[in-house]
């Protein structure tokens, strides 16, 4: 993936666009970077619905929608002033109306609708939580969980014909119920089904859903069949560390080389970062830490270390993210126990067990968390030995 189309610079980016549409009606949902505010209106004869954004570009090879139902065409082209153009054409005039919800990092979801509300855009990968205000206090903290590989990409394929993509999406599936049965944490999955997804797309899912924090499941293979256990991984800035480059250039890593998962590793130039994902890296640090332990406890883990590589999925500015090699799919006996359901909820308690810990000490503004540590601290002040009763809590 070409890392420009990542790059920062003071366009603000269109991410995606999603479309659902009936006969009547139709709701279009853009992902967007922080920007100016989007101008929408409707032109006749024909009948058009226009989506102007200044100071906007679209992400390089972004894939337009669909036409469907009310809207016959979907166009994008530029106008002058750095304007991006949205323009539906529709089959009949309606009305528009439109609404626009802003995450903790600034990213902005816009809705248009149009005529009678639709349905909501399509339930695979969950539906889209409505954007949180800054204000709210007490939403959840959102986890995307990308179930890696899928579709045409099998992933590692274990000895006993276990295929990597059948057990992440497992996995995934056991960890987001895992998630969502926590209070104060919600779980979005970039794929709920076998398909093939780019890299890019889960990282854009993820951000359509105002991911607080982004997890790859995978499972590891090696050729050496002895070995075994877990490894978790986050962002270099410098490129893979010796070991994983070393293990890459034997080709021993392949399954995720071919799936297009790594990128320069390897390689002796560095990894080329946004501030935001520099500033996102320390917190994928301690997060990582916490998942990594948290795994101690349900089996080997291999590397005890958080190891760092240049994964092109893990290029999510802004928020912590990292990928867990839970398993050697390579290795019989975890091979075995990757197809289990007991094993696959253990590794799931575990993870989520980790990121929740990561929540408690790191919340994210305006969480539930934060809510409930505010509470703790103002609890620990108040009842703090040697207290005159006074408690020195500003209103
Ligand atoms: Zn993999």
């Amino acid at each position: 993936m070409a890392l420009g189309t990542w790059a920062p610079a003071n366009a603000a980016e269109l991410r995606s666009m999603q479309l659902s549409a009936t006969a009547d009606s139709a709701v279009l949902t853009l992902a967007l970077t922080d920007g100016p505010s989007p101008r929408v209106f409707t032109l006749d004869g024909p009948d058009r619905a226009v989506i102007d954004l200044p100071g906007t570009r679209a992400v390089r090879r972004m894939a337009l929608p669909e036409p469907a139902g009310l809207v016959s065409a979907v166009r994008l082209g530029r106008q002058p002033g750095d304007t991006l153009r949205i323009v539906l054409e529709l089959k009949s005039g309606v009305a528009v109306h439109s609404s626009q919800a802003t995450g903790p990092s600034g990213q902005r979801q816009l809705t248009v609708s149009l005529g009678e509300p639709a349905a909501p855009p399509d339930p695979a990968p969950k539906p889209v939580r409505a954007a949180h205000e800054p204000g709210d206090g007490d939403r959840d903290v959102i986890v995307a969980v990308d179930a890696g590989h899928g579709g045409s990409d099998p992933g590692a394929i274990g000895h006993g014909g276990t295929r990597e993509k059948d057990v992440t999406l497992a996995i995934a599936r056991a960890l987001a119920a895992r998630i969502d049965a926590e209070p104060g944490m919600r779980a979005v999955l970039t794929r709920d089904r076998d398909e093939f997804l780019e890299l890019r797309d889960r990282i854009q899912r993820a951000h359509a859903a105002h991911a607080d924090m982004f997890l790859s499941v995978h499972a590891d293979s090696i050729r050496d069949r002895s070995i075994s256990g877990a490894s978790v991984y986050i962002l270099s800035v410098h490129g893979a560390s010796s070991e994983a480059a070393r293990e890459l250039a034997e080709g021993q890593n392949a399954a995720d080389l071919m799936g297009g998962a790594l990128v320069d590793a390897g390689a002796a130039a560095p990894v080329v970062l946004d501030v935001a994902q520099q500033e996102s890296i320390g917190l994928s640090a301690t997060a990582a830490e916490r998942v990594v332990s948290a795994l101690e406890h349900v089996g080997e883990v291999r590397r005890a270390q958080v190891q760092r590589a240049g994964f092109v999925v893990l290029k999510s500015p802004g928020i912590p993210s990292m990928l867990i090699e839970t398993a050697y799919i390579s290795n019989p006996g975890e091979e075995r126990r990757l197809r289990n359901p007991g094993q696959q909820a253990r590794l799931a308690d575990a993870i989520c067990g980790g990121v929740r810990s990561y929540f408690v000490q790191n919340p994210p503004d305006g969480t539930r968390f934060k809510q409930e540590r505010r509470v703790a601290s103002a609890a620990v002040v108040a009842g703090a030995p040697g207290s005159t009763g006074a408690a020195p809590l500003d209103p």
